[in-house]
């Protein structure tokens, strides 16, 4: 399949399309070893090695962010009022498609998949796929053995809604603990906190499925999954097709 240079740039986030051309301009785009100065030259990625900068340029079809959501960013690729997520990633990664894998309130913290793969994005939310998330959670009240298996075995929330299993693992100071859960409801954690009678006062994802929080990464920081996670990710959607 032949694309265009500048098109293989952006598909893989090394730049953006004008940076592309200039940077062809420039003469720092190699293709197989040759300075190629036309960014809308042809080029086949399954065969041509592209150098952007004296870096090879490997290819991949889709992107896959990991970003530690900060507070007061909404899980949107657009928003008229709130700065959104994307707004938290570089130039060169916002017009390609990414959109945030499941949806994190203003001031929930944490783990968040970001890609442009629309298929296994999709699957990932699917409650299907039964992906498990795991919320660090503060609670205004501590909560107790019968809060806990009452969160465990289903509350109801949003108009008669039954929560499936969850898993509770209270901390010592019985006000913070985790929380598992495999379904994505609006406002899932804190909804099932009210229905016992108590309230969310911060909540941080520490894992989405197979991902887990990156210690390395400060809030609103992000980097590329590995190839090991991507195959992580692919691979949980595997196993539940063949179920
Ligand atoms: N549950 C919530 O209440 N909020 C989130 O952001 C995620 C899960």
């Amino acid at each position: 399949m032949k694309m265009r240079v500048d098109k293989f740039l952006t598909t893989t986030a090394t730049a953006t399309r004008s940076e592309a051309s200039r940077a062809a301009r420039q003469g720092r785009i190699l293709v197989n070893d040759v300075p190629c100065k036309n960014a809308s030259a042809q080029i086949d990625p399954d065969v041509d090695v592209v150098t952007f900068d004296g870096e090879v340029v490997v290819y991949s079809r889709y992107v896959y962010i990991l970003l530690n959501k900060p507070a007061g960013y909404v899980s949107a690729t657009e928003d008229g009022r709130d700065k959104t997520v994307l707004e938290l990633l570089p130039e060169k990664l916002r017009g390609i498609g990414l959109f945030p894998c499941g949806r994190l309130d203003k001031n929930t913290l944490g783990v968040m998949l970001l890609t442009n793969n629309g298929d296994l994005g999709h699957k990932l939310l699917s409650p299907r796929y039964h992906v498990t998330k795991t919320y660090r959670y503060r609670a205004e009240s501590p909560l107790s053995p019968e809060d806990i298996e009452r969160l465990e075995n289903g509350v109801t929330i949003l108009d008669g809604y039954l929560t499936k299993p969850a898993k509770v693992s209270p901390y010592a100071d019985l006000f913070e603990g985790e929380i598992s859960i495999t379904e994505g409801k609006y406002h899932q954690i804190k909804l099932m906190f009210e229905a016992v009678g108590n309230k969310i006062t911060a909540l941080e994802r520490i894992t989405f499925g197979p991902l887990v929080e990156d210690p390395t990464l400060g809030r609103g920081e992000w980097r590329y999954l590995t190839e090991e996670e991507v195959h992580l990710l692919e691979n949980h959607c595997n196993k539940r097709e063949s179920i």
